[in-house]
């Protein structure tokens, strides 16, 4: 039907090129396969676009008319047909009023939890006072000590620059070289430096143990004094319950100047230097050079600062 509808069509204008409004004549080549698809344009239609028919090859073989390509065609205003058209009624209806839609309230963006700070498990690393380093006993709290473990042959030079400075440090030899060096021992407690029990052979001091090893550990350790340090720091609820049971209070540090790990007498220098605080604990040891080496350095620096 549309195909008839086409010839005919196509028929009708290929024969009578009526004009358009508009103007131009829009002869259409014969219907060919590829045009038929184009909507042939009848004078009913109101063409309104661009017409583009075929390419020229095609033409010249069959003997269509030359195409004309009729861009665009403006459309045409209906001319106003003035006829009087009754007037119309405007019943203005009244624009219901739109609900007002009630504001959805803005979500108010759940504050976001403040991140909470980590309540850090592990000791905090340079407390001005903390917790740990109040049991050691420092006359000064305000003030640095300086402490020395484990004995070893250093202790003597030690005393030596810790006199020069007038300084009273808390010293922490094992049972077993306490019981090996008396004579320091006593030169020490003469010297008014002060002592502190750290077990009498150094082991872990770990529930691991045993009550009864834990026990022996802490009796034998260096005595009298009130004052106890784990040694490595290693502890837990049975080991701290046999210490703290026996009286004594549990001496932490807060600055390690890592001396054991063969830290040169600058490093420890520089570690203490910029850690100190009214109240910092110092570890060090009798067993390094190193030690005596940075030791006039610190105290010279701590001093200008007012801190020892
Ligand atoms: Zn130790």
């Amino acid at each position: 039907m549309l195909a008839l509808g086409i010839a005919v069509v196509g028929l009708a204008a290929v024969a009578a090129c009526t004009t358009v409004p508009g103007g131009g004549a829009i002869p259409v080549a014969a219907p060919t396969s590829a045009t038929a698809e184009h909507r042939a344009v009848s004078p009913l239609d109101e063409p309104t676009g661009s017409v583009t028919s075929s390419s020229s090859s095609t033409r010249a073989s069959s003997t269509a008319p030359p195409t004309v390509t009729v861009t665009s065609v403006p459309p045409t205003t209906k001319p106003k047909t003035t006829t009087k058209s009754t007037p119309k009624t405007t019943t203005t209806t009244k624009a219901k009023p739109k609900p007002t839609q009630t504001p959805t309230p803005k979500a108010t963006a759940t504050p976001k939890p403040t991140a909470t700070k980590s309540t850090a498990t592990t000791a905090p690393k340079t407390p001005a006072t903390g917790p740990t380093v109040s049991g050691c006993g420092n006359p000064n709290p305000g003030k640095v000590l300086l402490t020395f473990d484990d004995g070893g042959p250093k202790a003597a030079a030690i005393l030596a620059i810790l006199d020069r400075y007038r300084i009273k440090a808390r010293w922490f030899p094992t049972g077993q070289w306490a019981n090996a060096n008396g004579a320091m021992i006593q030169r020490l407690v003469a010297d008014g430096q002060m002592l502190g029990n750290h077990t009498y052979s150094h082991p872990q001091m770990l529930s691991s143990l045993g009550k009864a090893e834990l026990t022996r550990q802490v009796d034998l350790g260096y005595h009298p004094t009130k004052v106890f340090r784990f040694p490595f720091g290693a502890s837990d609820a049975t080991s701290r319950a046999i210490v703290t049971g026996k009286g004594y209070s549990i001496c932490g540090w807060s600055i390690d100047t890592l001396d054991w790990r063969g830290n040169s007498a600058d490093a420890i220098t520089r570690i203490v230097t910029s850690q100190a605080r009214p109240g910092s604990v110092v570890l060090m040891h009798m067993a390094f050079q190193a030690d005596v080496d940075a030791l006039p350095r610190i105290i010279e620096n701590l001093r200008s600062r007012g801190l020892i």
